[in-house]
């Protein structure tokens, strides 16, 4: 997701109190940005922040951070969090790309890792920038807890199957996978939907899913 530029974004980020804007500066510190020393769950590739604001909702002990490469699609997500009638103490958003997300949390500082509708850089030579690839998984190794888990949810299946064949080589093995989540009834439990789940559950897509952990 990529919108276009829109005028001002960077402004309205950089005044957010939402936003974290030196977020190398925090590395080890989370608890401290959050006044609690709460578990912390980050979304990586949050787009506009539907999702990460429902599980903060719904999970008020746990801490969510949401990080997002583009200011023009952050923007919205800070846009929703104004509309908020109560601010959602529970959440902060980062601008970045993921690629130095090492520099970013101290080893195993993060619990739980969500990548939702991922871009699938289709071209092979571009295989590196996929989110769930063994590349970015080797950086999600030095970030999360030991016994922490990592969740994936898309609609395309080459992305998934890709993304399947990644984890062992890197050292992961699946806990749990449907290629159709929505009929499946004991992963469907708690699922909170994503805008793009939205779009193409509601298009008759299947959603794949796993949940990986070392
Ligand atoms: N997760 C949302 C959902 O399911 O509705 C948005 C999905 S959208 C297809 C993917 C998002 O990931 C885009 O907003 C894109 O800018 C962001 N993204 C892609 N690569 C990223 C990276 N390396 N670091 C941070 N964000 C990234």
């Amino acid at each position: 997701m990529r919108l276009r530029n829109i005028a001002g974004s960077r402004e309205v980020i950089g005044e957010s109190g939402f936003v974290i804007h030196n977020p190398e500066e925090q590395k080890g510190n989370w608890p401290e940005i959050f006044g609690n020393t709460n578990p912390i769950h980050i979304e990586i590739g949050m787009g506009k922040g539907q999702f990460i604001m429902d599980m903060a909702k719904a999970h008020p002990d746990i801490n969510y951070v949401g990080i997002e490469k583009y200011s023009s699609v952050l923007l919205r997500a800070v846009q929703k969090m104004e509309q908020e009638p109560e601010p959602l103490s529970n959440v902060r958003f980062i601008r970045m790309d993921a690629e130095t997300i090492m520099d970013v949390f101290d080893a195993e500082e993060v619990g739980r890792i969500y990548l939702n509708f991922s871009d699938p850089w289709p071209k092979d030579r571009h295989a590196k920038r996929r989110l769930p690839s063994k590349e970015f998984l080797a950086r999600y190794d030095r970030i999360l807890e030991r016994d922490g888990q990592l969740e994936f949810k898309t609609d395309n299946i080459g992305l998934f199957e890709f993304a399947l064949k990644e984890l062992e080589p890197a050292g992961w093995r699946t806990k749990k996978v449907t290629f159709d989540l929505h009929r499946d009834e004991s992963m469907m439990e708690g699922n909170i939907m994503t805008e793009y789940e939205e779009r193409f559950s509601s298009m008759g897509n299947a959603i794949c899913k796993y949940v990986i952990e070392r």
